[in-house]
């Protein structure tokens, strides 16, 4: 066994219970502990003069114990003191409950400190960290740029740096991952040079080289990792390339493709017919017709012999796709079936068995599709809605229910370029800017509580014209309960005091599936005109009928969420409105709520967004990024990834793929695969 993979208790001082600490940051082996990487460093290379100390800032201090001091505070605390003299200048150094210091920090020692500086006037340092050192000149060994890791309350940062630095002990020499012309050719350091410095850097400019080697690494593995998934399963179902059920799809249609949707079925279309395996990642803004590129790809698999899947993540979303699509695909003859977790035990059962012996061409569902009795006669295209809500192994278990089926997942969130084809590593990337041509711009406003009563008699208005309004409440309070009683006493408020005459609902988190079931299905009939929500209007809810969307402590929300809650409205011909409600005087929130009113493309918002927020939050990237991003950054290291791509062709096409780097796809595949 490679000594990397070792467990971090063969490393001294680290028994049992310590690992167990270790563990819960995700470290069990060297290789682990190795590829924990400091999130933030302390500068101890210079000495700075005391006069130009800032306060409450870290330093470092050399100098001589001039005199000492002991007290207590009225608690009892003790209050070490001590007035140290060096090239830096003078300064008083208090230590805070430290006992037996007055017998070792005597005067005349030489002492290195490093602590927060207090007040710049009086020149004084609280000391965190001391060395006492015999030579003065012993001084340089510790002026370095000091790691501190991400730890818990239990595991200190200095005692992962120990082991640490005792891992990279026993460890030397570390192996190297690439051969060394390939490291020679893009400017890297050494895998093992930068393992080094990232924890141990001799200086800036190393630290900084170590930074982009390893970051550079995180992209190539997660490009081999997501070619590998599909280079070694290329041969896939080849799907015809013209038939009669999709034309007489089209033609039933109440409405013409946009020359967008035209382009990208297109695209899919002749993915399906091609030999290899299709991964592709549609993203279209919400509301730009995803649902029906689907459906038209999901009836190119049915004319061509094979049945289809569209999974979604909520039970909601699968019951409009289904309700939306029965009736038109049951007139050219095609059998469409549902399944969620709450489907009664007989229709699932006939369902399963006409799944499985083939009179059933496409399934509509929830994650309970994933079920291992779920099987189907020959699968030929998987479709996956809302992707960033499943994880990659998810997608795995539904692909496996075929023999290499053709995969496409839709995305509703818009993903700037370079961080698609860092996330989503080779999958091609379809894109629908255009909306509908029917879409009207949604009049996006800011208003503040004065403008309240206002807002209730233009809501008024909308709802005596047939239209239906959305009111979305953030949660606030630390408990659902709390929320749920805020959302309540709104829903009640508004339907007594302020409406009395229309029907309001409410529909939030806690209610059974069954029950938001109804509260929606209520909504869609027009039995609800107005409908009070905590955040689970789902992304994906086609009301077209509705057109206020108003959300109350608008600043309690991202972006890309405020966009995806704007998109349940305007999607029908009436015109309609986005209402945000909030009075923060906070500069981020105010930017955010601008953007809004200023914007409507969702890329454009993406982009802001990711501006903002960085990209560590972004939607999919969480589900399989955490593991393989550990140090790069997808989008501010975007312009690593033309390397990365070139280093990862190199590996592809060595006659031998080295072991190190076929080790550490192991790892890494091992790591998401548990995660
Ligand atoms: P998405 O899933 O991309 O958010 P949907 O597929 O739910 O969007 O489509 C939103 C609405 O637009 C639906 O009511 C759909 O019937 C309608 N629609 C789709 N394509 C067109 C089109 N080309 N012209 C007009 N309406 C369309
Ligand atoms: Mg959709």
């Amino acid at each position: 066994m490679n000594l990397l993979d070792e467990s971090v208790t063969t490393l001294k001082g680290i028994g049992f219970k310590r690992a167990t600490y270790f563990e819960t940051l995700g470290i069990k082996t060297i290789r682990d502990l190795l590829q924990h990487y400091p999130f933030r460093y302390e500068d101890y290379t210079e000495l700075l003069p005391v006069h130009i100390w800032q306060n409450n800032e870290t330093v470092a201090y050399f100098g001589e114990v001039v005199q000492t001091q002991e007290s207590r505070t009225r608690r009892g605390q003790i209050i070490f003191k001590a007035l140290l003299s060096g090239k830096q200048g003078d300064i008083v150094a208090t230590w805070f409950g430290r006992r037996q210091l007055a017998r070792s920090l005597t005067s005349g020692k030489w002492v290195f400190c490093v602590g927060r500086s207090q007040s710049i006037y009086q020149r004084e340092l609280v000391v965190n960290h001391h060395e006492i050192l015999s030579d003065p000149k012993s001084v340089s060994d510790h002026l370095r740029i000091k790691a501190v890791y991400p730890a818990t309350e239990r595991l200190e940062s200095r005692w992962i740096a120990a082991a640490v630095e005792q891992a990279l002990d026993v460890t030397a020499p570390l192996p190297d991952i690439l051969p060394a012309e390939i490291d020679r050719r893009f400017s890297l350091l050494s895998w093992s040079k930068a393992i080094q410095e990232i924890h141990l850097p001799s200086n800036r400019s190393m630290l900084f080289q170590a930074r982009k080697t390893l970051a550079i690494l995180e992209f190539v593995w997660l490009i081999l990792w997501a070619r590998t998934e599909n280079v070694y399963v290329p041969e896939g179902i080849v799907h015809i390339q013209e038939d009669a059920l999709t034309s007489a799809y089209l033609k039933q249609l109440p409405y013409v493709l946009t020359n967008d949707q035209r382009k990208v079925i297109e695209e899919i279309w002749s993915d399906m017919a091609d030999v290899k395996q299709m991964h592709r990642l549609l993203q279209g803004d919400v509301g730009s017709g995803k649902t029906t590129i689907a459906i038209l790809a999901l009836l190119r698999t049915v004319a061509s012999g094979y049945q289809g899947a569209l999974m979604v993540p909520t039970e909601i979303l699968a019951r409009q796709h289904y309700n939306k699509s029965v009736d038109l695909l049951a007139s050219i003859g095609v059998k469409v079936g549902i399944l969620t977790g709450r489907s009664k035990k007989n229709e699932r059962n006939l369902l399963l068995t006409s799944l499985a012996d083939g009179s059933l061409d496409i399934l509509i569902g929830t994650h309970a599709m994933l079920e291992e009795v779920v099987q189907f006669k020959s699968l030929g295209l998987v479709v996956i809605d809302e992707q960033h809500r499943f994880g990659v192994r998810q997608r795995n278990i539904l692909e496996e229910k075929g023999s290499h089926p053709d995969v496409l997942v839709m995305t509703a969130t818009p993903i700037p370029r370079s961080l698609a084809l860092t996330v989503y590593g080779d999958l091609e990337l379809s894109l629908i800017r255009e909306l509908p041509p029917d879409r009207q711009k949604i009049q996006t406003m800011w208003i503040r509580e004065n403008k309240r009563a206002d807002m209730y008699g233009f809501i008024r208005k909308e709802m005596d014209q047939g239209h239906q309004v959305y009111v979305v409440c953030p949660l606030l309070a630390e408990s659902e309960k709390m929320d749920l009683a805020n959302a309540t006493a709104l829903a009640e408020h508004l339907s007594r005091d302020v409406f009395p005459m229309h029907r309001i609902g409410l529909l939030h988190g806690q209610m059974k599936n069954d029950e938001k079931r109804e509260v929606m299905q209520a909504f869609l009939e027009r039995d609800i005109q107005l409908l009070v929500s905590t955040t689970v209007i789902e992304v994906g809810i086609d009301v077209p009928n509705a057109t206020i969307m108003v959300i109350e402590n608008a600043e309690r929300f991202g972006l890309a969420q405020l966009h995806q809650l704007r998109g349940r409205v305007g999607r029908g011909k009436a015109k309609s409105y986005c209402i945000l409600i909030s009075e923060t005087t906070n500069d981020d929130g105010i930017h955010r709520l601008r953007t809004m009113v200023g914007q409507q493309d969702g890329f454009a918002i993406a982009e802001a967004d990711l501006a903002l927020r960085g990209p560590g939050e972004l939607l999919g990237f969480k589900q399989h990024g955490t593991d393989l991003f550990h140090l790069a950054d997808p989008v501010k290291d975007a312009e690593l990834v033309p390397q990365a791509r070139e280093i990862a062709r190199c590996i592809e096409e060595m006659d031998v793929i080295p072991d190190m780097v076929l080790d550490q796809l192991q790892y890494l595949k091992s790591k998401i695969s548990t995660s």
